[in-house]
């Protein structure tokens, strides 16, 4: 199993939480116009809720769950960021989600602030009528620090279309307009968008084809090994696989992944992991435990799970080239400065998994206007979106001489400051 235990990297300045806290200090550090008072802003949560939900089992019993949400700062626009459900889940994990939801709504210019939220409960001990009641009390719970023009969830670690229906339910009994804006990633047929589904791997994809284009490399004939089999995992094999014709050597789950050199079958992967809830067995391919998989030989490593699983094993012994963060949060600080000497490239999750962002954005604009558009117009606008953010962030990389993760914290930092600068600090 990945760990939660972010080690610190040994980067000089004030105190850090987290690697993501690290990446994002060293580069505020470097810009000119912002102060230390400035920097006080940018490191402070403008809110933090800690919630105990008393929950009713089925079978009468009473359990308390630990919740949060964390908004970190609106200086851009309303807060934005999904929220998990997940064992793991802390009061310090969100608070680093949250701050990696303002940076990468700003990176892509959308007019979105930061926040993210948790419930501290593995999802499978519940059944479908608990998980629904547990929405519902953390919805009632948040009360009106959320809504359509204040603070906007959306789905993250298990949670989905259904959760976000619950959500905006308990949200609309007590706000009796039309408040469909509230949440993002809906399903279809109750305001959700086109495309939301598929938008995090749609946009992980994109960075790739972008990527493989400046080095000029031939993506048929590279192993691409994708950590992670959940929305963001399969939607990017699939979506590799189909629009760029790229060979998924592996795929895996929190259990274990499946390899095979040769290529392994996207759709049929999926389909006997539905069947099955396990990829142990699946035919014509290797059954590898998590950390075996992370080693195995690939030539792109798309980490799509949970935080800090490629530590500095990992970093060190990958042959991967060319490593596109799906998950937040997936590379150490260690593990990220064994990857730049090496001089491998590293898209950053800021910036490679702001689809999902992206697409709600798309989802939140139709609500607001009423008005809805294609699975062709949402994908044009997404590409164009993310292409763009990505040639933005390559070439300051180009001529700054630094990193990918390094210019992407550049330009969402500085398209924050500049917005509180411009604000004052009334905000
Ligand atoms: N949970 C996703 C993320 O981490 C999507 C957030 C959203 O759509 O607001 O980017």
């Amino acid at each position: 199993m990945p760990t939660m235990n972010l080690p610190i990297p040994k980067i000089e300045g004030p105190a850090c939480f987290d690697a993501e806290s690290c990446f994002f200090q060293s580069v505020a550090q470097k810009i000119s116009f912002i102060d230390e008072n400035l920097l006080q802003v940018l490191n402070s949560f403008r809110r933090q809720i800690c919630l105990e939900i008393p929950l009713r089992k089925d079978d009468g019993k009473l359990i308390t769950i630990k919740a949060y949400r964390v908004q970190h700062n609106n200086a851009r626009g309303p807060y934005k960021g999904g929220f998990r459900i997940h064992q793991q889940v802390t009061l310090e994990e969100v608070q680093m989600l949250a701050n990696l939801m303002t940076w990468k709504g700003a990176v892509v210019n959308i007019p979105f602030g930061g926040a993210k939220g948790g419930i501290a409960i593995d999802p499978s001990t519940l059944t479908k009528t608990e998980l629904e009641r547990l929405v519902r009390a953390y919805t009632y719970q948040l009360g009106d620090n959320i809504g359509p023009h204040t603070d906007i969830p959306a789905p993250d670690v298990n949670t989905g279309s259904q959760t976000m229906a619950w959500f905006y339910d308990e949200y609309a009994k007590s706000h009796s307009t039309n408040a469909l804006g509230v949440v993002t990633g809906k399903p279809l047929g109750l305001g959700g968008s086109e495309g939301r589904e598929e938008a995090t791997g749609r946009g992980v994809m994109y960075t790739l084809r972008e990527i493989a284009k400046d080095l000029k490399m031939d993506l048929s004939k590279t192993k691409i090994l994708i950590e992670g089999f959940g929305n963001v995992g399969y939607w990017a094999a699939r979506l590799i696989n189909d629009e760029l014709k790229g060979k998924i050597v592996g795929v895996s789950t929190s259990k274990g992944g499946i390899y095979n050199a040769n290529g392994i079958n996207v759709m049929a992967a999926h389909d006997y992991y539905v069947k099955n809830r396990t990829l142990k067995g699946f035919p014509g391919a290797d059954f590898m435990s998590p950390r075996e998989f992370l080693l195995a030989d690939c030539d792109v490593l798309i980490p799509s799970a949970l935080e800090g699983s490629i530590d500095v094993e990992i970093a060190n012994k990958t042959n991967a080239q060319i490593i596109i963060e799906g998950a937040n949060g997936p590379v150490t600080g260690p593990a990220n400065e064994i990857l730049i000497d090496k001089r491998r490239v590293v898209a950053p999750g800021i910036l490679a998994n702001a689809g999902g962002v992206v697409v709600s954005y798309f989802e939140w604009v139709q609500n607001l206007q009423q008005f809805y558009w294609t699975h062709e117009e949402v994908n044009k606008k997404l590409e164009k979106i993310i292409v763009s953010a990505y040639e933005n962030v390559r070439d300051l990389s180009r001529a700054k001489k630094i990193s990918l993760r390094q210019a992407a914290y550049t330009i969402g930092l500085e398209r924050v400051a500049q917005a509180i600068i411009l604000r004052g600090t009334g905000f």
